[in-house]
């Protein structure tokens, strides 16, 4: 038996061989594309954290300057309350200059007390602080303005007259007087008026009369002295008028009898050797001692007096 023809068949070829090479290089583009992914992936991820990093430090800066402007604001705040504070100072220190002046009311107190509320409310406004400041300057300015002038006023007698002698001496120089017919009381021979209260207007008339005499003149700027006090100091005024009855006139006739000496409502005034008037002056009542006591008492209670202003002040 022979074997299998199998002679003629050709001889087995083999396969081919694998591609060795380009598995290789498949393999290595591969790699090499995995790398790149990772290259680019990596860049990116650097890239994205510098660009996190970035914003940080620039949200970092923002708030720095941001807390750096409000502490310069905060400052100025500051500034701007204690120059507020030191212009409260100076105004009340020129108040303290006329402390006991015997006209409380030219104090303008309630004024005073608007200019610290309002600067209370502009507590955070450095522009409306600047007002404010500015505002209790010129306040200081006028009432430092209106001292010297009544200092002036009281340091030379002008119109040579024993009314502006004696309201000089009482007045310190706040109060003036006049000559004018605008007191209404029929023969009234002077009066004070509330819509100018430190004016003493003498009538016109009533100064012509042949009677007149500077003891008289005098005796009369006491009596409407009184009524100034009781215009610039309506408080005490107040408590004391009961001791009259509720009548500023008698009131007013007791503090001349009070503090000028030898004072008489009534006197005689020759006019020569022969002939004479008999002059009454006032309302025709004699106080007491009780009352002189009482008009003594509220005499050294008035004037000028120094208290705490605006938000936290007590009066
Ligand atoms: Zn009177």
């Amino acid at each position: 038996m022979s074997d299998p023809v199998v002679a003629d068949a050709p001889a087995p070829v083999p396969p081919p061989a694998p591609p060795r090479r380009a598995v290789g290089w498949i393999v290595a583009v591969s790699i090499l594309g995995a790398l790149l992914v990772a290259v680019v992936g990596v860049s990116a991820w650097l890239y994205v954290e510098r660009t996190q990093d970035r914003a940080t430090i620039d949200d970092q800066q923002r708030e720095i300057e941001d807390q750096r402007q409000q502490l310069d604001e905060q400052r100025e705040l500051i500034d701007r309350k204690e120059a507020f504070g030191a212009a409260v100072e100076g105004l009340l220190g020129e108040v303290e200059g006329m402390r006991g002046m015997p006209m409380a009311s030219v104090i303008p107190w309630d004024s005073y007390d608007s200019l610290t509320w309002q600067a209370w409310s502009r507590r955070w406004d450095v522009e409306g602080l600047d007002t404010s400041i500015r505002a209790v300057e010129d306040a200081r300015a006028r009432l430092a303005a209106e001292r010297a002038e009544a200092a002036a006023a009281a340091s030379v007698n002008a119109s040579g007259s024993a009314y502006e002698a004696a309201l000089d001496a009482l007045g310190q120089g706040y109060v003036s007087w006049s000559l004018d017919d605008v007191c209404s009381t029929a023969d009234a021979i002077a009066c004070v008026r509330a819509l100018d209260p430190r004016v003493v207007h003498v009538d016109v008339a009533a100064e012509a009369e042949p009677y007149m005499t500077d003891r008289i003149r005098t005796g009369v700027a006491y009596h409407e002295f009184a009524h100034v006090l009781q215009f610039a100091n309506p408080e005490p005024t107040e408590t004391a008028l009961d001791a009259f009855g509720g009548d500023p006139e008698t009131m007013a006739d007791c503090f001349a009898l009070t503090f000028l000496d030898g004072w008489t409502l009534d006197s005689r005034v020759w006019d020569s050797g022969s002939s004479y008037w008999d002059v009454s002056v006032g309302y025709g009542v004699e106080c007491d001692d009780a009352q002189k006591q009482v008009i003594r008492d509220w005499r050294s209670r008035l004037g000028v007096q120094v208290r705490a202003i605006g938000p936290g002040a007590t009066s």
